[in-house]
């Protein structure tokens, strides 16, 4: 897929607040610093359309995106960060997890994962909340270059066993990225293109 437009839409807290466009749409979501705005400039090609972190957890907002016209690239805030109250952590899993039952045009979320990191308990978490809400999703391997390329497949392995071991009985898609060499690019926009003809 070319990528001919890349538009933010708008940004907001409230599902019932987001573009009423009947398109499909794709979310990113990961823990803060996963390399999410990163990688949605990667992908749409664009230096700064989402904004890369200053400080993690800063962008607590649902930011949509209007890509070729055609579909809505959704970027979630980031979560697992450290430095916010338990009252604010509250208030966003309540508009995350109501976006994720609420959004009819949701046709596939992408769950990012940094390649380097063992597999962690609130990612896990977090995949088993999607499959029980039978929310289409796939995982996004971050930051591929940080790591040789024999080990980036340990890595894929070691993960998929974690989720085997994790009550799935199938292993979701997964894409291996790099944002700073473009890695992952082609596959997963024509993975989206794929999906949109459908
Ligand atoms: P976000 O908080 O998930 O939006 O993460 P950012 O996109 O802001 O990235 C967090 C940090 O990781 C920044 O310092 C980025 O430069 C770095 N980063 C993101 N993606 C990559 C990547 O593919 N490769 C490398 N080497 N660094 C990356």
């Amino acid at each position: 897929m070319k990528i001919k437009s890349a538009d933010f839409v708008m940004s907001n807290s409230k599902v019932e607040s987001c573009p009423k466009e009947p398109l499909p749409e794709y979310a990113f979501i990961g823990r803060s610093n996963v390399g999410k705005s990163s990688l949605i400039n990667m992908l749409t090609q664009r230096k700064n359309l989402a904004k890369t972190s200053g400080r993690p957890g800063k962008t607590q907002l649902i930011n949509h995106f209007k890509i070729n016209g055609n579909w809505f690239l959704v970027d979630l805030p980031g979560y697992g960060y450290a430095r916010v109250s338990k009252k604010a952590k509250k208030t966003f899993q309540k508009y995350i997890t109501d976006y994720f039952r609420r959004r009819r045009q949701l046709v596939c979320a992408f769950v990012l994962i940094d390649i380097r990191h063992e597999p962690q308990k609130i990612d896990l978490e977090f995949m088993q909340w999607l499959g029980e809400n039978m929310i289409p999703f796939c995982i996004v391997f971050t930051k591929a270059d940080k790591l040789k390329p024999a080990v980036v497949a340990t890595k894929v392995d070691q993960y998929q066993n974690a989720l085997l071991q994790d009550v799935w009985e199938e292993v979701p898609s997964s894409f291996v990225t790099s944002s700073t060499k473009g890695t992952g690019r082609d596959e997963l926009l024509s993975y989206i293109s794929e999906l949109n003809r459908q």
